[in-house]
Formats: C-alpha cells, structure tokens, sequence
C-alpha cells in the first residue's frame, strides 16, 4: 500500500484549525492519522470504523494479536466504549485525564474486536496534548492509536521518526516538536481491585499508589518470570522497541558498570564491532572507544525517560552494531524507563554487583 503522505506542521500554542479540520475529515472518511500524544507520536484511525482499524495493523506491520488503545477527548466517551466501571476507576480519571493513564476495561459491543485483538476488555485513554484533543473533539470520533513506528522499532517522539517508518503507509503526519514525556502512557487493569499495572508508563506506580493505597503490578513484568508467564498485556510478548543494533544493558554499582561497560567496549572492539554506549551526564565522559550518547542527567529521569527512544534510533543512524546501555533507577518514571530498556534489549542484561 503505497499512499501520498500529507506532513501537516502545527504549533500546540497556537492551533491551525483548518488544518485540524482536514485531518478530521481524513479520520471521518477512515484514514490513517499520525498525531501528536504527550507520550509518544500516534497513528490514529476511527476506533469504530473496522476496516480503519485493520489498516493501522497494516501500516505498522503489527500483529493482530496486540490490541489498540483508543484515544477520547471527553471522559464520558468512555462509557460508549467501557462497561462496569467501578466508581473509584471514575475517580482516577478524574485524577489522571487527561494524561499518560490507559485504562482497562470490560469492552461494550460498540468496540470492534480488531481493535482488542478479540478480547473482551478495551482499553482507554484520554491524552492531555492539545492537538490530539483539538484532532479527537473535531473528528467526533474515538480514536484507536498504537505508537507511530513500525512494529517492532523505537516509539517515536518526534515527527522525523514516524517520517522514516510510515511515510507512504498512512494518509497524514501531524509535524508538531518533541513529544513531552517521550515513553508511552502506563496501562492499568480495573477489572480487578485493586487494579494492576500491565505497562509501565508516564504515570508512575508511586503515583497510582499515592491515590489508591494499594495497586498491583502484573507478574510478567518482573523479568525473572519472563519465561514462565503469558503477558496479560498482549503487546508485552513481542520484541518490542529495538534499535538494529544489538542491545545490551548493564545494571549494578554505577562506577563498577562504567569499569564493565569499558571493557566490553574493548572485548567488542577487538571482535571487530563498532560499538555505542548509552550513558548518563554523570558518567559520558569515562568511555573510551565508544560512541558516546548520553540520556541526561541521572537526577533528572524525566530527561532520561523523554531522550530514551531518540537516543536508540540515533545509534541505528550512526550504524553502530552493538549498544551497551547503562541500567537507571527503576523508581517514578524509571521503572517505565527500564521496563523499555530490557525489552529494546531482548532482556539481555549483565549485572554486576
Ligand atoms: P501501543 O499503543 O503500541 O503502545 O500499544 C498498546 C498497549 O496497550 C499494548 O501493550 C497492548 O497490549 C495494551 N493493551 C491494549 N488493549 C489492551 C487490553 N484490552 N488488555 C490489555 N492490554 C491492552
Ligand atoms: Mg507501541
């Protein structure tokens, strides 16, 4: 499927509402739509439209066994879409929408089944970033929206990155700067209480856990189960965010990771691979040898957390063959951070104590 991608650039300061309206109507008439999230970039089509839908796993190449969010710009959208919510779920929307919170729930008979993948839960967000609401309110629409990359890759925090994946294979492409957050929105269980993380995400489980006492965290992602468990959350299962190259994580000590991560980067060398180092502020100037690509400051993890993708996919423009990443605290946003490290590396992890 070869289409003539439109690139419509917007400011989300200063809304171009033409252009909002054209993007719409490409919606309304079942289209494809990249836009811009909080979170990541997008790509949007009628949630109830199922052929729409079925082209996003098309254009992204993603297996139809890995549901869809849908997007709403109104909280009581969710009631066409979600059934049997318990009250204190409403509560955190009201607390989290908009915002990097997903909720799971049982699905009504208006959501079409590509768009779960056959399950019988939905799962729904309601995104803070404005165009994206301008873009869902105009359309009258929900809208189902994975991540804008090619299934598989790094999600994409800015509109270069669905450019190199998508350009051809959706209609339009919202050009709108860096995506704020730049890792994907935490999804939450509320067919169970209390309700259980199933990706970790913007919202931190320190924050659910500020709101509701207690919440849950889904047995998969603690990664010494990974082989024995079935992901409740079908997307967990697949090779998820991965740079070309290969990917290895180092976790421990930080300066006795620095120590190990140099003498890889030799051990490599010497095998002939030209070799990256994702590192830290602190740390970026102790590598010898390597390319050198630093997430930010290790006090900052909101900064780690926005660098992350970009950073994987700069190594691949730069044509490194083997990356070896420096492990963050997995606290706050760290634990979504690290959840996406692990998984871009295939779980290939040394650790040092
Ligand atoms: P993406 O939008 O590409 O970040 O992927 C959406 C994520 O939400 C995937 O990890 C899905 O598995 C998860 N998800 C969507 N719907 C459901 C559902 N009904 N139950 C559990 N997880 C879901
Ligand atoms: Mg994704």
């Amino acid at each position: 499927m070869q289409l003539k991608t439109k690139i419509l650039k917007l400011d989300e300061n200063n809304i171009d509402a033409e252009k909002i309206k054209y993007a719409a109507s490409i919606l309304r008439k079942g289209g494809l739509v990249v836009f811009p999230t909080e979170t990541v970039y997008g790509l949007g089509a009628d949630a109830l439209n199922q052929n729409a839908v079925l082209n996003i796993f098309e254009a992204k190449g993603r297996p139809s066994d890995n549901p869809l969010i849908v997007h709403i710009a109104d909280k009581d959208e969710v009631y066409k879409l979600m059934m049997d919510i318990p009250d204190d779920a409403i509560k955190l929307m009201d607390k989290f929408w908009p915002g990097p919170l997903t909720l799971v729930g049982k699905k009504t008979s208006s959501v079409p089944h590509s768009v779960t993948a056959g399950l019988d839960t939905v799962a729904v967000r309601m995104p803070k970033n404005k165009i994206a609401l301008s873009l869902i309110k105009e359309a009258k629409l929900p809208v189902a929206a994975p991540s804008a990359n090619l299934s598989g890759r790094p999600s994409p925090t800015t509109a270069k990155h669905v450019i190199d994946d998508l350009n051809g294979r959706v209609d339009v492409i919202i050009e709108a700067g860096n995506s704020d957050i730049g890792v994907e929105s935490t999804v939450l269980d509320i067919t169970l209480w209390p309700p259980v993380i199933l990706r970790p995400g913007g919202v931190s489980k320190e924050q659910l856990e500020e709101f509701l006492g207690k919440v849950d965290i889904d047995p998969s992602l603690m990664e010494k189960n990974l082989d024995m468990l079935i992901p409740k959350s079908p997307g967990m299962k697949y090779k998820h965010y991965s740079p070309k190259a290969e990917l290895v994580v180092v976790e421990g000590e930080l300066s006795n990771v620095v120590e190990k991560i140099n003498a890889l980067v030799e051990e490599y060398k010497r095998k002939g691979l030209s070799v990256g180092v994702l590192s830290t502020e602190q740390t970026k100037s102790l590598y010898n040898g390597a390319v050198v690509i630093s997430l930010g400051d290790r006090l900052e993890p909101k900064t780690i957390a926005s660098n992350l993708f970009k950073a994987l996919r700069d190594f691949d423009d730069i044509g490194v063959q083997l990356i070896l990443a420096e492990a963050v605290d997995d606290k706050g946003i760290g634990f979504a951070i690290m959840n996406r490290m692990k998984k871009a590396a295939g779980y290939k992890i040394v650790h040092i104590s």
